[in-house]
């Protein structure tokens, strides 16, 4: 495979001091990791929760190789049944870390044997069927569980209680995704000037997977059209080609918004209506899009719906009715 066709993964962080931006969690992370180290403790349980692609599961990567520990990964909607929970579990050796992406979609009979594998390192097994049917426990290994999500309030509270970290990741600034960029750029051999990085960075919503899958269209831009590197004009103009505005915002996040407006006088509308106008799902509206639209100040969650601001008004070029100048 040529260098410059490595996938997302080549250019994935392995430890925390190749990790950009996040300063805060970055720092409390050392802590707990160098503490567990010394105490020769598996790390306590820890959630990280935000929107996706920001660096969730490169972190619990992180957490592993700076353990120097294993980490196995699944993620909650493919557990079916408790027992696919229970085979992972006792498979684990100690101190590794269970990856658990979208923990928020485990299923209950699943959750409720995650209660007693968190707080005592023990699982329920239920042997035979009907009145002879009883319960054996069966010790684990100690183990650390990872779990994201992108969705913190569809965990339930027994759930939740029993991580001892929760980190919220957020959005990056544009200057941390022009680090990014320039990081990954070096992995993959592109060459990149910094006011190319930032232009990428500026236009990447605030998010490190979409900043680099931008570097890669760039790139190709890049070489069809100049001499391979990534100037703030390449970067601009194949980014205007590509329909990423100088906000971050792509044709569908423009849909959105001009629907809202458009159609519905800006709002209050529910996300429901908004999917079903756009032809797309709530789930996808409410984690990918949403999220982004709500931080640049381009729509505001009311009681009654969802609401287009002055700000996507101007955006979208325009007028806003006299009402809606109220909002
Ligand atoms: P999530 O699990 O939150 O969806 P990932 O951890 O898979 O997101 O991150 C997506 C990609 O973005 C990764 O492949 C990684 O290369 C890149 N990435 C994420 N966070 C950072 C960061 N802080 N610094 C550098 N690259 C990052």
């Amino acid at each position: 495979m040529s260098k410059s066709t490595l996938p997302e993964e080549s250019v994935r962080p392995r430890r925390l001091s190749d990790f950009i931006g996040q300063d805060e969690l970055r720092a409390n992370l050392d802590v707990f990791i160098r503490a567990a180290t010394e105490r020769s403790r598996p790390l306590d349980h820890t959630l990280f929760y935000g929107n996706p692609g920001l660096g969730k599961t490169t972190l619990a990567r992180i957490m592993a190789s700076e353990l120097g520990v294993n980490m196995v990964t699944t993620s909650g909607p493919v557990m079916e049944r408790s027992g696919d929970l229970a085979a992972i579990l006792t498979n684990l050796d100690r101190g590794d870390i269970l990856f658990i992406d979208e923990i928020h979609r485990m299923p209950a009979t699943v959750e409720e044997v995650l209660y007693p594998a968190m707080e005592d390192f023990q699982i329920d097994l239920i042997i035979g069927s009907g009145p002879g049917a009883r319960t054996v426990k069966l010790d684990l290994e100690p183990f650390t569980l990872v779990g994201a999500t992108t969705r913190l309030g569809l965990l339930t509270s027994p759930l939740r209680d029993r991580f001892g970290c929760i980190f919220r990741i957020e959005f990056y600034s544009p200057e941390e995704l022009g680090c990014i960029v320039e990081r990954a750029a070096a992995i993959i051999g592109v060459h990149v000037e910094p006011d190319g990085a930032l232009a990428i960075g500026r236009r990447a919503r605030g998010t490190p997977r979409i900043a680099n899958r931008l570097l890669r269209r760039v790139r190709d831009y890049a070489l069809v059209h100049g001499d391979g590197t990534v100037t703030r004009e390449i970067a601009e103009s194949s980014l205007d080609r590509l329909e990423v505005d100088q906000h971050g915002l792509d044709a569908m996040d423009r849909k959105i918004l001009s629907l809202m407006v458009e159609n519905f006088s800006g709002g209050p509308v529910g996300l429901k209506t908004i999917a079903a106008a756009c032809a797309e799902e709530v789930r996808t509206i409410e984690d990918i899009y949403e999220p982004y639209l709500i931080q640049c100040g381009f729509l505001k969650r009311t009681p009654r719906g969802r609401v287009a601001t002055a700000k996507a008004y101007r955006h979208l070029k325009v007028r806003m009715d006299d009402r809606l100048e109220l909002l």
